[in-house]
């Protein structure tokens, strides 16, 4: 029930981490072709020589001309975009007082304007499909707030709000859509590597599993929003979290 036999996928950070779950998840589900994006050469070629329907393409969120030119060239091969999946991010984390302009710039432009930068090329074409699905990775932190991560929290409550946005006005003329987010808890990737083990073991102590994500738990969601089996969910954030108290 949960395949995307025939579909065209997108995932950007597609190379490492929740984004690589995503994208092999998508191409054991049968995709037409998952298209990996990210910076980093290497991880894409090896994302790519695991699945013959994988493609690794070398995509900064951030360079628009890129996108506008990567999405050219798609829509002259597949007559649809079928499933973006907005995926990639960094943290700068630090306090306020500490927190320089390039550390509020860097995260807000690839957490939040890189998803405004994919979108506002590839929902159009969905749109004039008539369908489609966008799945907008947030964060617990975007709801609950962080100490440490202004930036990041304020990208990722933009997340959200954009989602929620974008489900309105993608469905627009009976234009079938959808546009989820996925809110991750703690996941274990790169992202929290630098995390000290000690803080990492309170906050598995603070979830109701009692044990932090791991990939396929965020991918698995993903899966479902991507496919048909959620045809009728639209605007929703997904927690996968563990049931997460967020505390101070
Ligand atoms: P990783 O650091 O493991 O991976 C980040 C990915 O984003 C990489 O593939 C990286 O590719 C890509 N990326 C970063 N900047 C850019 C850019 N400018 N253009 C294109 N790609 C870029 O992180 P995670 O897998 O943990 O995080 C994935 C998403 O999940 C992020 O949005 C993150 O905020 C979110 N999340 C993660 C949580 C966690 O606990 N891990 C919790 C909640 C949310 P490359 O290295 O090639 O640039």
């Amino acid at each position: 029930m949960f395949n995307l036999n025939g579909k065209v996928c997108v995932v950007t950070g597609g190379n490492k981490g929740i984004g690589r779950g995503i994208v092999e998840n998508f191409a054991k589900a049968g995709a037409k072709v998952v298209y990996a994006l990210g910076r980093d050469e290497a991880a894409l070629k090896e994302v790519e020589s695991l699945f013959p329907n994988v493609k690794g393409i070398k995509l900064d969120v951030t360079d628009v001309a890129g996108i506008k030119a990567f999405v050219a060239s798609i829509k002259e091969e597949h007559a649809n975009i079928d499933v973006l999946v907005n995926n990639a991010g960094i943290t700068r984390d630090t306090l306020i007082q500490r927190m320089t302009d390039d550390d509020w710039n860097q995260v807000l432009d690839i957490n939040l304007k890189g998803l405004f930068n994919m979108s506002r090329e590839i929902a159009p074409v969905m749109m004039k499909a008539g369908v489609g699905s966008i799945i907008n990775i947030s964060s617990v932190v975007g709801i609950d707030g962080n100490i440490g991560q202004t930036n990041y929290a304020a990208a990722k409550g933009g997340v959200i709000a954009m989602t929620k946005s974008w489900a309105k006005e993608f469905a627009r003329k009976g234009a079938q859509v959808r546009v989820n987010c996925i809110a991750p808890g703690f996941t274990q990737t790169d992202m929290i590597k630098t995390v000290p083990d000690k803080i990492l073991e309170a906050i598995a102590a603070k979830i109701m599993l009692q044990k932090l994500g791991t990939i396929e738990d965020i991918a698995n969601g993903c899966l479902y929003l991507a496919c048909d089996a959620s045809q009728y969910v639209t605007a929703q954030t997904l927690r996968i979290d563990g049931g997460m108290i967020f505390g101070i």
